[in-house]
């Protein structure tokens, strides 16, 4: 069986004091938790309080991007080596965030995994329709030309996948159970049909996660964990998603 797996999405939200705030508060009340893995991604300025923060714990630490680049005149940009350095042991590729607002390509996103996995950075890849495209029933036909172009020439190891339909990201909107389960069975059948070990992979649903929708979303047998973003800023709303994502 896959070990759920929840990760916490900051976007661009929280100071570093603000960060800390929240890590102080949110340690205790899942200190006890083993059967769920634990991932924060806050902003890139919050990443080194986290890191010091977590030390004691199994809770992972991500960045929300990283550049393809290993170093150079990148200015603004980050290489895998300086979040690593600053405790990092994931980062989120291909956010439908950074694909909408700062025109991120799969070619793109599928350069980032490869410099990040050359790293040793483990990845989570984030695909998924939009409206649009769902009701134009071509939510398979994107979801197969995202995993084609992201995937190009990588294996799955370190690798996990999000799967965000862009209709459900903070609109309040989350799929139903079998929508997402039906993504997530297709997602699975590609990767099994395209690469080795696609059964140990897990895939993560995201959109609108609420404390209220993540069991039944979790009864699904595809539905390996969540991302989440708004219910993942206040500590008790993100604990209650991560006891609530135990199998
Ligand atoms: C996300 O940012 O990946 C996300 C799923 O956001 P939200 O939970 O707010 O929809």
């Amino acid at each position: 069986m896959r070990k759920p797996f929840i990760s916490a999405n900051w976007k661009m939200n929280k100071t570093i004091e603000e960060t800390e705030e929240f890590i102080n508060s949110f340690l205790p009340m899942v200190k006890d938790i083993t059967a769920v893995d634990i991932l924060i991604a806050p902003p890139f300025t919050s990443l080194q309080a986290v890191a010091r923060l977590l030390k004691t714990t199994n809770i992972k630490l991500g960045a929300q991007n990283v550049f393809y680049e290993e170093k150079g005149a990148f200015t603004g940009e980050i290489s895998p080596a300086m979040l690593l350095s600053a405790g990092c042991s994931h980062v989120i590729i291909g956010h439908s965030e950074r694909r909408q607002y700062f025109m991120e390509t799969d070619e793109i996103v599928n350069k980032k995994i490869k410099t990040a996995r050359k790293n040793g950075l483990e990845v989570i890849l984030c695909i998924g329709e939009s409206l649009k495209e769902r009701e134009e029933n071509k939510t398979f036909e994107v979801l197969d030309r995202q995993l084609t172009g992201s995937l190009k020439d990588i294996d799955l190891n370190g690798m996990t996948i999000a799967y965000e339909p862009i209709w459900a990201i903070g609109t309040g909107k989350t799929a139903t159970k079998e929508q997402a389960n039906e993504a997530h069975a297709f997602i699975r059948g590609w990767l099994k049909k395209n690469r080795e070990g696609a059964e140990k992979l897990r895939i993560l649903y995201g959109g609108s996660v609420t404390p209220e929708s993540i069991e039944s979303l979790m009864s699904e047998s595809e539905v390996d964990g969540a991302l989440v973003g708004g219910a993942s800023m206040k500590p008790d709303s993100f604990a209650k998603i991560v006891t609530g994502a135990i199998k």
